[in-house]
C-alpha cells in the first residue's frame, strides 16, 4: 500500500533518519517494520516562528516496495549525420538549448570563447594567486557560463512548473543530488557544478553534438536577413542555418557586434548597486530566532525586497554560508558576486543588495546615447576599479560607515580572498543608487533586527545582476526581428535571470529552430 503524507517535524528528528522514519510511522499509526521505503517529495523550512518546523511531504510504501515507473529518461538521439544549429556560449540556455536539440534530432555546434570547465577552474585559482583577470575565462566566461561557479541557487519566479521540473530532472541525471527535486530552495554549490557540466558536454559529444573551446564569434556574414557565416575570432567562418545566441550578459563585445550590424537593441530596466557580507551566525540567529536545535537546520537565508522612491531595492543572488568573488571579465573594472559551496559552510552570509535602475534614472551625461544603460555600468565598474587600484581587489566599507558617511579604518573578517581596499563607497557610488540603497538598508535593519551590525561588510559593485540590453524577437517564432535564422536566448539577450530561467529559454530557443528548419526548410 502507499500512502502520501504530510508532516512537520523539528529540526532534530528530521535531520536523523531513524528518528523520521519512527515519526512517519507513529503518525500513521503503523510499526516502524512495516515501512518499507519512503520518498520525501517536497521540504521546506518555516522558520517564521520561534521554534522553526520542517514541513513533509511524503510517500511511504506500506508492505511494499517502491515502484521506479516515473524515473526521468530524457530521449537524447545520435546527431552526428543530423541538421546543425549553432549555438553560441556554453551556459545554461546554450547548454539547455543544446541538450534539447539532441531530442529533436538535430546537431548543436556549440562556439565557446572560454575553456572548459576544468582548465576555467584554474583561471579561476589564478585570478587570486595572479591578481589579474583572464578576459576569455573568468567566474563569467567558460563552459558552464556565469551559473558554473555560483551558489547554484535553481529555484525562480518562474510559474511553469513544468518546465521547472524538467531543468531539475535533467540536472539530477547528470550528476545533481535527487534532493533538487524536492527542495522548496534547491541549490547545488560551486564544488559540485563543474562536475554536472562535465557530464552535460559528455552527453552533447556522445550523441555526436560538437562543442569548440576557445571558438569566440567576433563576426556574421549576413546576406539578405539570413546569418550565412559565423566568423570566429581566429579567422575560421562556420556556415550557419540558424543561430542560437546565448552569450550571457557579460558579453558587451557581442552588443557592439551586432550595432555594427545594425541590428536593433533595446535598453531594458536591471538593477545595480553592493554586496553585503554578515557572519553566517548572526544571520543564523536572527532568521532561526536563537531556536536551540538551530544547528540541526542549514545556514540561513534571507530574502528582502522594499520599495525606495517608487524604485526596487532588494536583496539578490543571497549565499549562505558562501564567499564574495571577483567575477569581473576585462582589466579596468571590478565587478563582485557571490557563491557557495555544496554544504555552505563558510563562517560567511552574503548577497548582493541592489536598486532597480530604468532608463530614466542614469545620470544625463549618459542619456544620449542608445546604450546609455550599458554606459552606465560600466561607468560604475571602472569607478570602483579606481577606487581599488585593480581589477581583482574590491573596495569596500563598514555597511555602518557606509550608512553614517564615514570612512572605515579597518574592515572586519572577510571572505574575499582577493584583497578589499577600504574606500568611501558613500562618497563616490552615484547619488541614484547611493541614497536609495541608504534607505533600503535602513528599512532592512527594521525588518531584521541585528541586520545592521558593525560586523557586516559593503564590496563594491553588484552591477551584473541582468543585462542592461535587450536583443529584440518574435514573441511567436523567437527569431531576431531583422534576422530570420537568428535566435537571441538567455540572459544576454534579455529574456531570463538565473540558471533555471536561463535553461528553460535555452530549451524553448531549441523548440523554435526545430520549427523554423520544419516550416522553412
Ligand atoms: C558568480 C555568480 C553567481 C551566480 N549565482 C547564481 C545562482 O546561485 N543561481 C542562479 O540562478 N543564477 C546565478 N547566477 C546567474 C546565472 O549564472 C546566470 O543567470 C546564467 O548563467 C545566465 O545563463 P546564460 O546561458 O544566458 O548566460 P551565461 O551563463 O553568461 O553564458 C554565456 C556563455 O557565452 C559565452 N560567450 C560570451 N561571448 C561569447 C562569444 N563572443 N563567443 C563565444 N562564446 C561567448 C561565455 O563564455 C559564457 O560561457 C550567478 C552568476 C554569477 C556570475
Amino acid at each position: 500500500m502507499i500512502k502520501d503524507l504530510k508532516i512537520s517535524l523539528r529540526p532534530k528528528i528530521a535531520a536523523a533518519p531513524d528518528l523520521f522514519k519512527k515519526a512517519v510511522a507513529q503518525k500513521l499509526r503503523l510499526r516502524e517494520t512495516d515501512i518499507l521505503s519512503y520518498q520525501i517529495q517536497r521540504k521546506s523550512i518555516d522558520a517564521r516562528k520561534k521554534k522553526a518546523l520542517i514541513n513533509f511531504e511524503v510517500r511511504v510504501y506500506i508492505e511494499e516496495e517502491p515502484v521506479k515507473d516515473n524515473e526521468f529518461v530524457p530521449d537524447y538521439k545520435m546527431v552526428s549525420r543530423n541538421q546543425e544549429v549553432i549555438v553560441v556560449g556554453a551556459g545554461p540556455a546554450g547548454l539547455f538549448a543544446a541538450l534539447r536539440l539532441l531530442e529533436q534530432g538535430i546537431r548543436p555546434v556549440i562556439l565557446e570563447r572560454g575553456k572548459d570547465v576544468q582548465q576555467r577552474k584554474q583561471d579561476i585559482a589564478g585570478i587570486i594567486r595572479t591578481k589579474v583577470i583572464n578576459e576569455e575565462s573568468n567566474y563569467c566566461f567558460g563552459e558552464g557560463g556565469a551559473g558554473t561557479f555560483s551558489d547554484g541557487k535553481l529555484y525562480t519566479r518562474s510559474k511553469k512548473r513544468g518546465n521547472v521540473g524538467k531543468i531539475l530532472n535533467v540536472l539530477q541525471f547528470h550528476g545533481a543530488g535527487s534532493n533538487i527535486l524536492y527542495e522548496s530552495h534547491p541549490h547545488i554549490g560551486s564544488d559540485k557544478l563543474p562536475g554536472i557540466i562535465a557530464e552535460i558536454r559528455k552527453t552533447i559529444l556522445d550523441h555526436g553534438g560538437v562543442i569548440k573551446f576557445g571558438a569566440k564569434l567576433k563576426d556574421l556574414d549576413i546576406y539578405a536577413g539570413r546569418i550565412k557565416n559565423v566568423i570566429l575570432e581566429n579567422g575560421e567562418k562556420i556556415p550557419a542555418s540558424a543561430v542560437i545566441l546565448a552569450t550571457g550578459h557579460s558579453a558587451r563585445d557581442i552588443y557592439e557586434l551586432l550595432e555594427r550590424k545594425n541590428i536593433q537593441m533595446e535598453q531594458k530596466s536591471f538593477a545595480m548597486g553592493l554586496r553585503v557580507e554578515h557572519p553566517q551566525q548572526l544571520i543564523n540567529s536572527i532568521q532561526y530566532h536563537n531556536d536551540p536545535e538551530a544547528r540541526f537546520l542549514p545556514s540561513a537565508e534571507y530574502k528582502l525586497v522594499n520599495q525606495v522612491e517608487g524604485r526596487g531595492v532588494f536583496s539578490f543572488c543571497m549565499c549562505p554560508g558562501g564567499f564574495v568573488i571577483p567575477s569581473a571579465t576585462s582589466r579596468e573594472e571590478v565587478v563582485v558576486n557571490g557563491m557557495s559551496p555544496s554544504h555552505r559552510n563558510t563562517p560567511y552570509a552574503n548577497s548582493g543588495i541592489v536598486v532597480e535602475i530604468r532608463p530614466e534614472d542614469i545620470p544625463k551625461q549618459f542619456r544620449k546615447s542608445s546604450f546609455g544603460m550599458l554606459d552606465f555600468q560600466k561607468y560604475l565598474e571602472k569607478q570602483a576599479y579606481l577606487a581599488s587600484g585593480s581589477s581583482v581587489m574590491a573596495p569596500a566599507q563598514r555597511l555602518m560607515d557606509f550608512l553614517e558617511g564615514s570612512f572605515s579604518n579597518d574592515l572586519p573578517e572577510n571572505s574575499y580572498t582577493a584583497g578589499l581596499v577600504s574606500s568611501p563607497l558613500h562618497a563616490w557610488m552615484p547619488e541614484v543608487i547611493s541614497s536609495k540603497l541608504k534607505k533600503g538598508f535602513l528599512r532592512f535593519g527594521e525588518i531584521m533586527r541585528g541586520y545592521l551590525s558593525n560586523e557586516a561588510l559593503l564590496t563594491g559593485v553588484e552591477s551584473r545582476t541582468s543585462s542592461p540590453v535587450r536583443i529584440p524577437r518574435d514573441p511567436d517564432s523567437l527569431a531576431n526581428l531583422q534576422l530570420e535564422n537568428l535566435f537571441p536566448c538567455g540572459e544576454g539577450a534579455g529574456y531570463s535571470g538565473g540558471i533555471v530561467s536561463s535553461a528553460i529559454d535555452g530549451e524553448k530557443c531549441a523548440d523554435a529552430v526545430a520549427r523554423f528548419y520544419r516550416e522553412y526548410k
